[in-house]
């Protein structure tokens, strides 16, 4: 059976947070883009600090796999107390020791490069292309996908692929939401990072200036059947009312107007998902001033319609 290694060295983005407990898209979205593929590979996910504590082990494993994936990029580095982010000499460690498999660095490193504090400027991706097989300036898991679908044949993937739509996105959004359970604070206090849209609303004024996000290009908004889809995937793993967040910029500001009045099915469901949402969002400090003070505007609509329409 083909294996594919997951190392989460975490990533912190103005547009979405995964340095535990808060868990991103990106490792839930790689893990679904190798399901879809083929659904009995073994994908098995750790993170940085796991790493640490076993490097020996670690190094085993990786070395039996077809393809190690690490994920990292700080864009807006802070202080956590959930986990240390991966080091630039970890980056390169770990790509030195692992030698088998096909090797891939994904997440914003790779494609902003290594922001090692705030103001710093960032050390440039081209440092780590002669360590890794694959440094993914696109979407690590639609990288993936097209590696496992070309027979492992790096030769043949470009790194820079990128999705025009959220057509395979949702697809792995729902099949990956099972490797949450692999996350070591799974059945603890993990949250889960939603992701309602790509970039910022902020792009057409050419956004905040010390802010990558805006370089993700144009909004690109997610359709809410597939929110709902990806919402109820993770609560049926028993991801609910404690356990689910949005990425800041996007679940509170995606426009509820996307939705026809006429679909009240889908309504009901969008609002229950998102009351889930709700339910345990808390304000934490990120760089986004005004897009929480619009964020706050649309919790106190939101609930105007939750009560009016008796939610
Ligand atoms: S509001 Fe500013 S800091 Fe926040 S995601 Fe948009 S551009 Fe970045």
């Amino acid at each position: 059976m083909d294996r594919v290694v997951i190392l989460d060295g975490y990533t912190d983005e103005p547009a979405g947070l995964g340095v535990p407990p808060y868990l991103d898209v990106y490792p839930r979205y790689v893990a679904g883009a190798a399901w879809s593929v083929d659904k009995s590979i073994d994908v098995r996910y750790f993170t940085i600090d796991q790493v640490r504590g076993d490097w020996a082990g670690f190094v085993k494993i990786a070395n039996e796999t077809r393809v190690l994936i690490v994920i990292a990029g700080i864009v807006t580095p802070g202080k956590y107390l959930g986990g240390e982010p991966i080091r630039l000499e970890e980056i390169e460690r770990i790509a030195n020791m692992i030698t088998k498999p096909i090797k891939i660095l994904g997440g914003p490193v790779a494609r902003f490069g290594y922001g090692s504090a705030g103001s710093a400027i960032a050390i440039p991706r081209s440092r780590f292309q002669r360590y890794y097989d694959l440094v993914v300036t696109g979407d690590a898991d639609l990288v993936v996908y097209e590696l496992l679908r070309n027979s492992y044949q790096s030769s043949k993937v470009s790194p820079a692929l990128t999705h025009v739509d959220y057509g395979l996105i949702n697809k792995f959004a729902v099949l990956g939401a099972r490797v949450v359970t692999q996350h070591p604070n799974y059945g603890k206090n993990l949250i889960i990072e939603l992701e309602t849209y790509k970039s910022c609303p902020r792009y057409i004024t050419g956004g905040c200036s010390f802010c990558a996000t805006v370089r993700y290009g144009p909004v690109k908004y997610r359709e809410a059947e597939a929110i709902v889809e990806e919402v109820e995937a993770l609560y049926s793993l028993g991801l609910g009312t404690s356990g689910l967040v949005g990425r800041p910029t996007s679940t509170l500001t995606w426009p509820m107007t996307r939705v026809s009045w006429n679909s009240q099915g889908l309504i009901q469901r969008l609002l229950r998902s998102y009351s889930l949402v709700l339910g345990t969002w808390r304000p934490n400090w990120r760089p986004c001033t005004s897009t929480m003070l619009i964020q706050a505007l649309f919790i106190i609509g939101l609930r105007r319609v939750l009560k009016l329409r008796r939610y």
